[in-house]
């Protein structure tokens, strides 16, 4: 879509089960890599990333070394250094070599009652950490009945980047992920995705500016396949995906990198 660069993000969530396992997924995701790099379309390319969990990261950026697959944590705690048992920090993860965290995922939300101000301050601290920011938005199915999708998305939006200055914005993507779409199957339409994405863009706009609301990136996410994503790919607003299950399936998330 347009001139963004698009972006294609595979979230692991709580897989695989081992080391050994993430190893073997990350040698095929590298390998199909490596395989359109020199398929002599670089230019074509999407930017592509991968969010493998904590104990994988490592793993992660030693096996994607020389291929154009950015790393990032799936998120990161609340705090910078001291007294907070089992929390990461954004600057641990970034002196792995990873580059991304994804924030305000609908799962973290939900299941781990993280609220727009615990977002607004990850952000912050992600790009104080020197950590550039995927940041999921999204309304549940219930709020899409009641017609708030506009007003969820503005809101979580409004919380989680308030106080930011454009030139932050230029190190965020933003991911559109209705929650009645991630692990359902049911893919929003290309045109409820556009409509979406449309909307994320004017609150952009009305936060910074016409300019950083036109460079940033609007990423999709649930249920993204190989099958969907060439439709999704073709709306204007859509810049990308953030794909889960797919993610998991080596050719299946190239052959969404590698959407037409
Ligand atoms: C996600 O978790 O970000 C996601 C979009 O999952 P899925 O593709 O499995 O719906």
């Amino acid at each position: 879509a347009s001139a963004r660069r698009p972006l294609i993000a595979g979230n692991w969530k709580l897989n695989p089960a081992t080391a050994p396992e993430a190893l073997a997924l990350l040698k095929l995701v590298v390998a199909n890599q490596r395989a359109l790099e020199s398929s002599g379309r670089t230019a074509e390319l999407p930017d592509v990333a991968i969010f493998p969990p904590f104990p994988f990261l490592q793993l992660a950026v030693d096996a994607v070394a020389g291929t154009g697959i950015k790393v990032g944590a799936q998120n990161v705690g609340l705090e910078g250094k001291g007294a907070f048992t089992g929390e990461v920090s954004a600057s641990m993860v970034r002196s792995l070599g990873c580059q991304l965290v994804l924030l305000g995922h609908s799962e973290r939300r939900l299941l781990y009652g993280e609220d727009d101000e615990m977002i607004r301050r990850k952000v912050r601290l992600a790009l104080d950490g020197g950590l550039d920011v995927v940041l999921c938005v999204g309304e549940t199915e219930a709020e899409y009945e009641m017609g708030l999708l506009p007003a969820v998305c503005a809101l979580q939006l409004k919380k989680a980047l308030h106080g930011l200055q454009p030139a932050d914005l230029e190190r965020i993507s933003i991911a559109y992920e209705p929650v009645w779409a991630i692990g359902t199957g049911r893919t929003a339409t290309p045109a409820q995705a556009q409509d979406a994405h449309a909307i994320i863009r004017s609150v952009i706009a009305e936060l910074f500016e016409h300019e950083p609301a036109r460079a940033v990136r609007i990423a999709y996410g649930g249920s993204v396949t190989p099958e969907s994503i060439d439709d999704l790919m073709r709306m204007p607003d859509v810049d990308g995906a953030l794909v889960g299950g797919a993610s998991l399936i080596a050719d299946k998330f190239s052959r969404i990198v590698e959407f037409a």
